[in-house]
């Protein structure tokens, strides 16, 4: 019994069950929301299946809520949503679904609470609980979810092989939960997942990729591309992923297997930033080696380039997966693109035009890349890894230090084109921008600091040397 139970003791659902009542209607909140009470989750969003019509229900609620809360009915879909504050509470009919070999889209027929548990993906997300006043928070948990919440386990209420075949999305939903919650899947539903991989295909990327972003999100995302990997989905879905697989041996020289090392920067990545795209960024970040791998006589394996090679990858991987192309691809590329920037910065002989010309090109996405760089170091040997993050310390402290004197992270050029060609009585021409240039590299190279004078007195003595 949940009646006094704070999540469900709550007058807005006290007030569905009255009208539910009056209407002469079986209610129930169902789905995420009953879980995530057991899971101790903070959830917002509340789904209540009607038995009859959840649009008149919907309706009714809508009217005793008065001013306060806004309706919004999709008709076409059978279902209504009404908001006040922070809560959205989503009403829909019961349904029996029935599902045919070539779409995720089944034939819905209306059903009982019994027929709509039944449709639910997985034993933990079947729970319901009615809202009717004389059965009020009594909990229905006909597959044991409660069960399987205790056992940390995803489980399909029915036959997995027919709950997957039906609408493989639930294949990376399972596995997008199992991320989430730190839970396992059930042998079967493994199993299952495996068998019925291929059925993947059917799905728009759309819909894969909002799944991987939300394993991409969770505390600990490699538990999700593992899991990917070990049901054979990944090769499916992201083969360029999976290409990082393995490690060859040579002369008995073996090197690191990508994929794993992969997912460790990752899972450290993780723990120190909640930016999805530096996450895809740590994902994608050696995703060219398996192109740039190479043997050599004396130094072994080696993977010249990985970071360019990878950087160009990245526009085909996101067209194809169907994700933004727009700054944020931009932003990826780029930290893949400079990822072994500040490794080269460690050596004392290091310039600070070498600094400076990195700050330039990573303006301020400086402290994503050094965030990322620092996650890069996966070494086991602890002594080794102490010192790479010392070193990178010291890159950071030598970075401050030239920001603070020659204010790079911004550039803006202290002369500007306009200028240029009125001092120098110039069209506007590829000239303009030579000298611009010119101009840059003065500054990145400490030639003239970066202000205004000394700039104008170096554009006009190179302009007149020439
Ligand atoms: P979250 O919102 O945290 O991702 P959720 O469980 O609420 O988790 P939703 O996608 O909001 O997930 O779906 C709400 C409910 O609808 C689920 O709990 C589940 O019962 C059911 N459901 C959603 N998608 C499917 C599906 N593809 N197959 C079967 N049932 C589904
Ligand atoms: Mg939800």
């Amino acid at each position: 019994m949940l009646a006094s139970h704070p999540k469900i003791d709550l007058p807005i659902l006290h007030l569905v069950g009255e009208e539910a009542d009056r209407l002469g209607l079986e209610c129930y909140v169902i789905g995420g929301y009953v879980r995530d009470i057991f899971l101790h989750r903070d959830s917002t969003d509340i789904d209540v299946v009607v038995v009859g019509s959840g649009i008149d229900l919907a309706q009714a609620v809508a009217k005793r809520l008065g001013k306060g809360a806004h309706l919004s009915v999709f008709k076409t879909y059978g279902t209504a949503q009404v908001k006040r504050g922070k809560i959205e509470l989503e009403f829909v009919g019961a349904r029996r679904e029935s599902y045919q070999h070539d779409s995720r889209n089944p034939i819905v027929e209306d059903g009982t609470l019994e027929d709509d548990q039944n449709r639910r993906d997985f034993t933990i997300n079947a729970m319901a609980v009615c809202l009717n006043k004389d059965r009020y928070g009594e909990l229905l948990d006909p597959f044991g979810g409660i069960h399987d919440m205790n056992k940390c386990t995803i489980r399909t209420p029915l036959d997995p092989d027919i709950t997957y075949s039906d609408d493989p999305l639930r294949m990376m939903r399972a596995i997008r939960f199992a991320t989430q919650l730190g839970f396992c899947l059930d042998r079967e539903t493994f199993d299952s997942i495996e068998r019925n991989r291929e059925r993947i295909k059917i799905i728009t990327k759309e819909r894969i990729v909002e799944e991987l972003n939300k394993i991409m999100l969770s505390r600990k995302p490699s538990v999700g591309w593992i899991l990917l990997d070990k049901t054979r989905l990944l090769p499916l879905i992201f083969p360029e992923l999976s290409a990082l697989k393995g490690v060859e041996i040579k002369d008995g020289k073996g090197h690191k297997d990508v994929f794993f090392h992969t997912l460790q920067v990752l899972d450290n990545l993780a723990q120190k930033s909640d930016n999805l795209w530096l996450r895809w960024a740590a994902l994608l970040h050696d995703i060219g080696k398996p192109k740039s791998k190479a043997w050599d006589d004396h130094a072994g394996w080696t993977f010249r380039n990985h970071n360019y090679l990878g950087a160009k990858m990245i526009p085909r991987i996101f067209k194809t997966m169907k994700m933004p192309q727009n700054e944020k691809m931009q932003y990826v590329i780029k930290m893949v693109d400079l990822h072994m920037r500040p490794i080269n910065l460690i050596e004392d002989t290091v310039t600070d035009s070498a600094v400076r010309r990195l700050l330039f090109e990573a303006g301020n996405d400086i402290d994503d890349l050094m965030l990322l760089c620092d996650a890069d170091i996966t070494s086991r040997n602890e002594e080794k890894v102490r010192r790479f993050h010392k070193n990178y310390e010291l890159v950071r402290q030598k970075m401050i230090e030239l920001e603070e004197k020659d204010r790079i992270r911004n550039f803006q050029p202290p002369v500007r084109g306009e200028e240029i060609m009125q001092l120098l009585n110039l069209e506007p021409c590829a000239r303009v921008g030579e000298l611009k240039n010119a101009i840059k590299d003065a500054i990145l190279d400490g030639i003239i600091p970066n202000e205004y004078e000394a700039a104008k007195a170096y554009l006009m003595k190179i302009a007149n040397q020439e």
